[in-house]
């Protein structure tokens, strides 16, 4: 039989209270390959991944992680399934050095990626394990959460706008660094309002409005067609 894709949403669905924010998402992401969500302010790309990793429980639909019934998993669960959520929010921990920080979350799967490896991809990490995580600029501090997420095994990696705020020389290097990931096996869902780091990055895109998946780019036409995209995020 034909291995399921990676991640298969059908018809997705999730509420915040009586608020209901996604309306019927439907989108895939392929073995290695790395997909964005675009779409302004509010379109619902957050709550997207929320539902997806457990923390926004009320939902309806489907979505599958290589088989596994995302849905139907509960949240202490979801690591096991090989799936890793860097929130927009980082969540690094200011009383934590960056080695605690790194540590601190349990490895759950075999083939978590080695802190050698981790100072491979983003060298600004090296030597400043004794350093308070608050005492790292916004670039090292993201970089910092996507590393702490390898550590535990995942290999599906949601990341909710890592280049949020951050400088071009710094965006650049998380781009090289997800390139590398995707070398080494990673899938990776992003949400993205930066069109050029989703481009450098990634290699589909879906655009999310009002909830729901409402079109799809490749590189190419995201690179040749600007008015269609300019149209949806209104630059
Ligand atoms: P952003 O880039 O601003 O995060 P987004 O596309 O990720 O945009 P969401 O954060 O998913 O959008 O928000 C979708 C809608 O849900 C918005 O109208 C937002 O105000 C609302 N919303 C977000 N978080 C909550 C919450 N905790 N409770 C209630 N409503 C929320």
């Amino acid at each position: 039989a034909a291995r399921p894709r990676r991640l298969d949403v059908r018809d997705l669905h999730a509420w915040y209270g009586e608020s209901h924010v996604v309306h019927g998402a439907t989108f895939h992401v392929d073995r290695g390959e790395i997909v964005t969500l675009l779409g302004r302010n509010g379109a619902g790309k957050t709550t997207t991944m929320r539902a997806l990793a457990g923390v926004v429980r009320t939902r309806k639909g489907s979505a599958h992680l290589d088989g596994h019934d995302l849905l139907a998993t509960p949240p202490h669960r979801v690591a096991r399934t090989g799936l890793g959520y860097v929130p927009e929010e980082r969540g690094i921990f200011a009383s934590l050095s960056v080695a605690e920080n790194l540590l601190l979350p349990p490895v759950v799967r075999p083939g978590g990626v080695s802190l050698a490896e981790i100072h491979a991809l983003f060298p600004n990490l090296k030597g400043r394990d004794r350093t308070q995580g608050t005492r790292l600029s916004g670039g090292e501090q993201q970089m910092l959460a996507i590393a702490r997420v390898l550590r535990t095994g995942a290999d599906f990696i949601l990341l909710d706008e890592p280049t949020e705020g951050l400088a071009p020389v710094i965006v650049e290097e998380i781009a090289h660094a997800l390139g590398a990931l995707k070398a080494r096996g990673l899938t990776i869902l992003l949400v993205e309002q930066n069109i050029r780091f989703a481009l450098a990055a990634a290699d589909r895109h879906y655009v999310v409005e009002q909830g729901r998946v409402v079109d799809e780019f490749d590189n190419t036409t995201l690179r040749t067609d600007r008015a269609r995209i300019d149209a949806y995020l209104g630059v």
